[in-house]
């Protein structure tokens, strides 16, 4: 089986950002270089809420992943005013769930996905936030037609709309997705969202999931001590997803883009973490 567009099947790739944001300070090629000397030619691109989508910056981006034929398969729009401190923190500021943000952060994402467009990027992903699990809450309906365009927005671009998991259990995305009917619409799935939030384990939810996956995260961490707050992120293969199985399952679901490593710390500690991860992981892909 062929991997995605010019990329070996299950290459291990890595989740990075734009700068401006986080105290990092650095230009396009900068950021690329310093992905790049990882060891990885793969990934998925963050783009802050405060990011540069204007056409210099661009261009600079095009250059930078163009010189050392870096492929990035995603678009990973973020917000101005997200946070993530808390849970309920969480569900109050991220995505298209709050309201009195939503135009803005609509507009936003169309502009994320021209922009991607502009540097040959095929998806666009996102966390749309904790949507109201009853499916006829004002706010879900208002989310779900805002997918909706979204979706015809990104098909016009050539592009894929990937939801981030994670807040919701398995069978409510599932519901969420064929609700949205758009051809373009699907997942991003990430392991250790599922068990960080507390929504249900793993891989199970990959099984329930799998006939929409687009790409995946490669991320690890523990379950909630208390519930209703966060479980613990933790270095690949010392949380609770348990990594061969989990590319096992990948495998046996027919999935063959790329492994998209995500540590989310900064710093050395990251850096080494992120080593480990696409050992582990290069280990674990040459099994099959
Ligand atoms: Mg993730």
């Amino acid at each position: 089986m062929t991997g995605m567009r010019g990329l070996e099947p299950l290459q291990v790739g890595l989740m990075f950002w734009t700068g401006g944001d986080l105290g990092f300070e650095a230009t396009p090629d900068e950021i690329v270089e310093s992905v790049s000397s990882l060891g990885v030619s793969c990934g998925q691109l963050g783009v802050h809420g405060n990011a540069d989508l204007g056409p210099v910056s661009a261009a600079a981006w095009r250059s930078a992943l163009e010189s050392r034929d870096f492929r990035v398969v995603t678009a990973f729009t973020g917000f101005r005013g997200e946070s993530y401190a808390s849970i309920p923190i969480c569900a109050r500021t991220v995505g298209y769930v709050p309201a009195d943000t939503r135009e803005e952060r609509e507009r936003r994402t169309y502009e994320v996905s021209d922009f991607a467009r502009d540097l040959g990027i095929p998806g666009l992903a996102t966390h749309i936030g904790c949507l109201p699990s009853n499916p006829d809450a004002p706010d879900h309906l208002e989310v779900l037609g805002l997918v909706r365009r979204v979706c015809d927005h990104c098909a016009k671009n050539g592009q894929t709309f990937a939801l981030e998991t994670g807040q919701e259990p398995a069978a409510e995305l599932l519901e969420f997705l064929r609700a949205v009917d758009r051809p373009n619409i699907g997942i991003n799935f990430d392991p250790a969202n599922m068990i960080l939030y507390g929504s249900g384990e793993p891989l199970e939810a990959l099984e329930a999931l799998k006939d929409h996956l687009l790409t995946v995260h490669c991320k690890d961490g523990t379950w909630p001590e208390t519930p209703g707050e966060w479980g613990r992120e933790t270095p690949l293969g010392a949380g609770a997803v348990g990594m061969a199985g989990y590319v096992e399952a990948l495998r046996g679901a027919g999935y063959t883009g790329p492994l998209t490593i995500e540590r989310e710390i900064v710093g050395e500690e990251q850096r080494a973490d992120i080593r480990e991860a696409i050992g582990l992981l290069n280990s674990l892909r040459n099994l099959g």
